[in-house]
């Protein structure tokens, strides 16, 4: 029997009663397990000593500095774009883009060229850490670019990421934002309608699997050019994720605003059963600032077990807070984030105790990424994996972090052994700059707080120069 305390939202995926899982019911809050002593867990992994840093040069190192130390000033943050705009016009593209390349983009980009991707992708390898390509490209509501030329481009662009990802490693893993392929004001329109219990109905599964296999569906909700749209849009989707199936690559689907979340988990439970009847193929984001995570995810994972497909998780804090609480604000609707970063962790951890929990229990057919930068919950995931039984690298319980942050813990964790992804963005410096810093001004609170990794790279710098051991 299934068994969650908090109500479920079945309007969403049209939930049918829920079934035969036995889900770990929902602590109170006041009662969660309290984190690991910090730095260090049980098997004696230390994030503490930097000896990581010792495999990057002395370039990446001075380099890190820099940026974080910018990063540590929110009116540079919230103003790079300008400062950037302002620097290009005084020095000229040429020279901008050199520029770039040495510092911002050197750091979190894996470059434009297939040969700089792939020497980047290679170079995480030999630190034992494994590549998880990002293509920046999204769509906001409002935004709607060349109509449905820009979607078809995007889906070669992301055949072409299936390519390089599915290279020289095995569990390859991607991530994709939903509107790169379908219009952000669809997934709006979708996502008022299935508020609506008798339009979420005709919304179901089973209907957008038929559309994703060809056949010519239509949604009584939705205007002639939307159907149009949205048809056009599940067939890329399916098509998407045959393809990285079909080449051994697993789909991360990120999460983006809570006015999109619904109709872009829609689509992605669609494709999970086109996919996951043997592994979990694709996989969905849940965001545990929000106040709704925990009991969207037991719904979900609910629902995959009705369908009997195998479920992957990618488990993240959030970063889209600020812009969220705005909204709410502006709109006067209720503020769908945690009243504080405790209860946002609590949940983290709460969602992340189930999801172990069901691996244990079941195997493969569950995956998790714990795609963090905090390090109590990437410690107290390993301990519940050891006393779970959970194999470190096994690739079923796996960590994620950006690329160019928090490199003590993927260093570190790639070193032990454990499954550790970068997330990779790469494209041209025009492309990409815009779309990092706006996750830059984002995850400030996370940029603010990376002080132990500047310590830790200023005290190997310190060893470099005094010759220490
Ligand atoms: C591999 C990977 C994939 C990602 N994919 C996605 C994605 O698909 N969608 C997405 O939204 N993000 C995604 N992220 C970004 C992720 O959400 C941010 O990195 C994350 O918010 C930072 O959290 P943390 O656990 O790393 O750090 P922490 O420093 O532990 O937490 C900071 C986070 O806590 C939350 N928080 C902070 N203050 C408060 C407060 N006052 N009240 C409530 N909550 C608060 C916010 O979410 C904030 O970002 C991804 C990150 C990685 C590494």
């Amino acid at each position: 029997m299934l068994t969650l305390v908090a109500p479920l939202r079945r309007d969403v995926l049209r939930l049918p009663s829920l079934c035969c899982l036995s889900l770990p019911r929902r602590a109170p809050l006041s009662h969660s397990v309290p984190y690991t002593t910090l730095g260090t867990s049980g098997d004696g992994i230390n994030f503490d000593d930097g000896k990581v840093f010792r495999m990057k040069s002395n370039w990446e190192i001075l380099r890190g500095l820099l940026i974080f130390r910018f990063c540590s000033f929110p009116t540079l943050v919230n103003n790079s774009l300008k400062i950037m705009k302002f620097g290009r016009r005084i020095v000229g593209q040429r020279l901008f883009e050199v520029v770039m390349r040495a510092s911002v983009y050197g750091q979190f980009v894996a470059g434009e060229s297939l040969s700089e991707i792939q020497q980047c992708m290679e170079k995480l390898r030999k630190m034992g850490i494994c590549p998880m390509l990002a293509v920046p490209i999204e769509e906001d509501v409002g935004e709607d670019k060349s109509g449905e030329v820009w979607y078809s481009k995007n889906l070669d662009t992301m055949q072409r990421c299936v390519d390089i990802s599915s290279v020289g490693g095995s569990r390859s893993m991607m991530q994709l934002k939903i509107t790169a392929l379908m219009s952000a004001d669809l997934c709006k329109k979708i996502t008022v309608c299935l508020r609506d219990p008798v339009l979420a109905k005709e919304m179901s599964i089973e209907k957008l699997t038929t559309v994703m296999n060809g056949q010519n569906n239509l949604f009584s909700c939705l205007t002639e050019p939307e159907n149009q749209h949205f048809q056009a849009s599940l067939q890329r989707l399916s098509c998407i994720g045959q393809y990285a199936k079909d080449h051994g690559v697993r789909v991360l689907v990120d999460a983006e605003y809570t006015y999109i979340n619904p109709a872009l988990t829609l689509v992605t439970m669609a494709m999970m059963a086109q996919c996951n009847q043997l592994e979990p193929w694709i996989w969905n984001t849940y965001q545990c600032y929000l106040k709704e995570s925990y009991d969207l995810l037991c719904q979900d994972v609910a629902f995959a077990d009705r369908l009997g497909i195998c479920f992957g998780v990618k488990l993240v804090r959030g970063a889209y807070m600020n812009k969220e609480r705005k909204l709410a604000k502006e709109k006067g609707y209720k503020d769908p984030i945690n009243p504080d970063w405790e209860t946002t962790n609590r949940s983290y951890q709460h969602s992340l105790d189930m999801m172990l929990e069901l691996i244990g229990k079941y195997g493969n057919r569950y995956n998790i990424i714990v795609a963090s930068h905090n390090e109590e919950s990437v410690l107290h995931a390993m301990q519940r994996m050891r006393e779970l039984n959970i194999p470190q690298n096994g690739g079923v319980v796996c960590f994620g972090q950006l690329l160019g942050m928090c490199d003590h813990i993927s260093l570190t964790l790639g070193q032990a052994g454990y499954a550790i992804y970068k997330s990779i963005p790469y494209g041209s410096v025009d492309d990409v700059v815009p779309y990092l810093v706006r996750r830059a001004q984002e995850n400030q609170t996370v940029l603010q707080g990376i002080r132990k990794e500047r310590d830790l790279l200023r005290k190997e710098l310190r060893r470099r120069i005094f010759r220490r051991n």
